[in-house]
């Protein structure tokens, strides 16, 4: 893992050097997607599009553009998002009747058709999802992947009869979020944000993030629970069973490419970054090494040991530019592919291929068990996650009193909003939350003494 003072200055260097985004666009914020970034991000979102799939959501695709009129019906989320809202005033020379806004998020866009389309309780649960880009002027410094502008954005938005079918969904979403997260090897922790933190419009709203080598939390996912707060507003209603009309119950769950910059992060070194096996566009890469005379021989054993490795369902390329083993190497490790594999004189007559995973494993296999590489690639991604969690592990302080530290810590919490505001002054951190699944406490609050009902989980966030 990197240092934690290096971290910021390695991470804004290696998005580049990995090939995976262009930051030289002249518009803060909104960096170019390059061909291997991009095809990393769309196997990260292949996962999610199979957990949708699995859980009976389907996908849709909302208008980028908002009517004003929409977006004002929902008073706590206009202020929550009013300074950050992108607007569309002209087309060509002339002044539009109703302004437009880049979706900041596509709540306002979604409720007034979901008025439509929704009738009766048999219309219920309605479950759907968007990938799309939405805009948000951040005022903050930008940062690849993580504070950007125009942001890569996974959202599901669902609508139910009451609000106990609504908090099934959020434990659904969290089952959802357990099995996406271990695919990409990042532990999380799972914090109820506090009230004054909360989604604007929401009822409650629920964190899941990341610690990364900073020591800061990154939030890769969020869920919400609005309760009727937006149905009301958005007339987002249904006839029951008795013939009555009741407003709906919605929850959201939203994610971003922060999933791809926590990916970088956590799991890099000083090489380069490591790519999760789930998402690597290339899973293993074949190295000729070539000695005079051997040159044919080993080509054909690496294109069919590649073949082979295709057959097995796995991404492979042979590296056979006019470069250094060496040099290649280095570049291979740069992009994070997860296995290398080596072919030489050495291999062919010995009947092996050699091996190296990219967080430094090397291996012999034998020629004719190359179906091992599965087993490598699965106990390369277990280490990934083992080797997070770990950090993640040792840098959660559970403390009695207001202390320091660096990491994520929690203190004993009376629950009250000034106390919450107080620690965060005093350690000039912010708060995540309390913790999800909650955890007793039997504590005084640190800043009234009072009777801590809580933990209030703080760290430095990005
Ligand atoms: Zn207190």
């Amino acid at each position: 893992m990197i240092d934690k003072d290096k971290f910021d200055e390695w991470y804004n260097e290696i998005v580049e050097l990995a090939d995976l985004c262009d930051k030289r666009y002249p518009i803060k914020g909104m960096n170019i997607w390059k061909p291997y970034g991009w095809k990393i991000m769309q196997n990260i979102d292949a996962i999610i599009r199979q957990e949708m799939e699995k859980t009976g959501h389907k996908e849709v695709y909302f208008p980028l553009l908002i009517p004003e009129g929409f977006f004002k019906k929902e008073e706590e989320h206009i202020r929550g998002f009013s300074s950050e809202v992108y607007w569309v005033t002209h087309a060509g020379k002339n002044e539009l009747e109703e302004k437009l806004l880049l979706r900041p998020t596509s709540e306002t866009a979604m409720y007034p058709i979901f008025s439509l389309w929704i009738r009766s309780h048999a219309d219920l649960p309605l479950k759907i999802f968007q990938i799309v880009n939405t805009f948000r002027y951040e005022t903050k410094m930008t940062k690849a992947f993580i504070r950007v502008r125009e942001i890569h954005f996974f959202e599901a938005h669902t609508c139910h009869t009451d609000f106990e079918d609504a908090e099934k969904q959020i434990k659904e979403d969290l089952e959802i979020a357990k099995r996406f997260f271990r695919k990409l090897c990042l532990p999380f922790i799972i914090s109820k944000r506090p009230e004054w933190d909360k989604f604007a419009g929401a009822f409650y709203s629920i964190g899941l993030d990341v610690l990364m080598p900073s020591l800061k939390a990154l939030q890769v996912g969020s869920i919400h629970q609005y309760k009727q707060n937006f149905s009301k507003p958005f007339e987002i209603k249904y006839e029951g069973i008795d013939g009555k009309h009741y407003y709906c119950h919605q929850t959201t769950y939203g994610m971003s490419e922060r999933v791809l910059g926590a990916i970088v992060g956590i799991h890099g070194d000083e090489k380069g970054i490591k790519l999760p096996s789930s998402i690597a566009p290339i899973k293993v890469v074949i190295i000729p090494i070539l000695f005079k005379g051997w040159e044919e021989k080993i080509m054909d054993e690496c294109k069919k040991v590649k073949e082979e490795i295709e057959k097995m369902g796995l991404s492979c390329h042979i590296d056979d530019r006019d470069k250094t083993p060496g040099s290649k190497f280095y570049d291979w490790e740069l992009k994070g592919v997860p296995l290398r594999i080596e072919i030489g004189p050495k291999d062919i007559e010995n009947n092996v291929v050699s091996i190296a995973t990219r967080d430094g494993i090397k291996k012999r296999i034998a020629r004719n068990e190359l179906e091992k590489i599965k087993d490598e690639l699965a106990e390369y991604d277990e280490r990934l996650y083992r080797k997070a969690e770990e950090f993640l592990r040792q840098h959660i302080y559970i403390m009695e009193k207001l202390e320091k530290k660096e990491g994520i810590i929690e203190v004993p919490w009376c629950g009250k909003e000034e106390c919450g505001l107080k620690m965060e002054e005093e350690l000039d951190m912010k708060s995540l939350g309390t913790p999800l699944p909650g955890k007793e406490c039997d504590k005084n609050c640190p800043i009234c003494g009072g009777k801590a009902t809580t933990w209030l989980r703080l760290a430095k966030i990005y």
